[in-house]
């Protein structure tokens, strides 16, 4: 399928979608991102279908050309990290090279790459059954959406999640899964000076706790906990009487979830500081993400792809996770960065590649033309 990418057209879309507050706690502006796909999707006859979450999400998108099994699932998001008046500071803007602006890169571009990847499925009228899905809650790590996105990937024989490729070009089909222990601990306060024995300190249970966790750190196994926020305490001069911390955890091995459980238990069996109460509650968000050998046959097809458009690219592993961990651990073939080149997500400095966009759009394009026939 040899469809060019109206480059100035292009531009003028991610103009508007990026110029359009869509953070994960603001359905109305996830929602008018979703109202612009619904219409370029219906305009090419493609069916959508809007699933609501909760009240407090935006709609998520389900846009199909067939019935399933769909030959490839592409999956997106549709929020981005910042808040409502963002646009208002820092709306789109471009030079020569890049596009700027919120979610330029995370994610509004790969999600017009698959209007426009529709677009010429549909004049060209090529085979396959396609499945897109738009989630709308991917930033705070798609609790609510797992299910739906599940059940879409096992009704689909392959997934190409289009989250942007590396600042270096590189594509990516391993992620660490990630999860968090939060703990509350409740002790007593008591004047730290005058009658300490009559207090049990929160902060001294949370500190066996840290240590106890991060322990647990292995990169070998690429395994990794961090107590990334704790607060306790009031005053120097009292004990303190609660403490609360959030530890990120992340693993590459499956198992490594029963190691970590398993301590969070033991930890909560034992106190080491006597009268204190723990409250504690370990989830994993997102499982491990491991290249499947359906995935690297999918890799070798999506190599093949970029070779024939002229496009160069490596695999890289990260310890970030996406909607593709979903799908993978199911295991599903699943790729991931296959939207344009870009960097800076999150940060003020989010940019997208301009005179990349073009060439990862043919790359994309030949994956999909390639799809249908393959047998992973
Ligand atoms: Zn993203």
């Amino acid at each position: 399928m040899k469809r060019p990418l109206d480059l100035n057209q292009f531009l003028a879309d991610l103009e508007y979608l990026v110029n359009i507050d869509s953070q994960f706690s603001d359905p109305e502006g996830v929602a008018e991102v979703a109202a612009f796909f619904e219409k370029g999707f219906a305009d090419i006859g493609w069916k959508g279908e809007k699933k609501e979450l909760d009240p407090a999400a935006g709609p998520c998108l389900k846009i199909t050309n067939g019935e399933d099994p769909y030959d490839a699932l592409l999956l997106g998001h549709m929020d981005t990290v910042f808040p409502k008046g963002t646009v208002a500071e820092r709306p789109f803007t471009r030079d020569e090279n890049r596009a700027y602006g919120p979610g330029v890169n995370d994610m509004k571009g790969g999600l017009l790459f698959a209007l426009y990847a529709a677009r010429a499925i549909t004049q060209s009228k090529a085979p396959g059954s396609f499945c897109i899905a738009f989630n709308s809650e991917e930033e705070i790590g798609s609790r609510r959406a797992r299910p739906w996105i599940e059940e879409l990937a096992r009704q689909s024989r392959a997934a190409l999640i289009l989250e942007p490729a590396r600042p270096n070009g590189d594509l990516t089909n391993e992620r660490k899964g990630l999860g968090q222990i939060r703990v509350e601990f409740n002790g007593k306060a008591a004047h730290a000076g005058v009658e300490p024995e009559k207090g049990v300190s929160a902060v001294n249970e949370m500190a066996c706790w840290i240590l106890a966790l991060h322990g647990l750190t292995d990169f070998e196994a690429g395994t990794t906990l961090n107590a990334g926020v704790v607060a306790g305490g009031t005053a120097p001069n009292v004990v303190p009487a609660k403490a609360t911390m959030a530890v990120d955890v992340r693993i590459k091995q499956p198992g490594e979830k029963d190691r970590i459980a398993a301590k969070v238990e033991e930890l909560k069996a034992n106190p080491l500081t006597p009268g204190i109460s723990v409250d504690a509650d370990f989830f994993i968000t997102r499982p491990p993400m491991n290249p499947s050998p359906g995935t690297m046959k999918l890799c070798a097809l999506v190599e093949e792809a970029g070779r024939e458009a002229g496009v160069e690219f490596a695999w890289q592993a990260t310890g970030g996770g996406s909607d593709g961990n979903f799908t993978a651990a199911l295991g599903v073939p699943t790729v991931d960065g296959m939207g344009p080149v870009g960097g800076g997500s999150h940060a003020v400095t989010e940019y997208m590649e301009i005179e990349q966009a073009a060439g990862r759009f043919a790359l994309l394009m030949n994956v999909l033309g390639k799809i249908p026939a393959a047998k992973f």
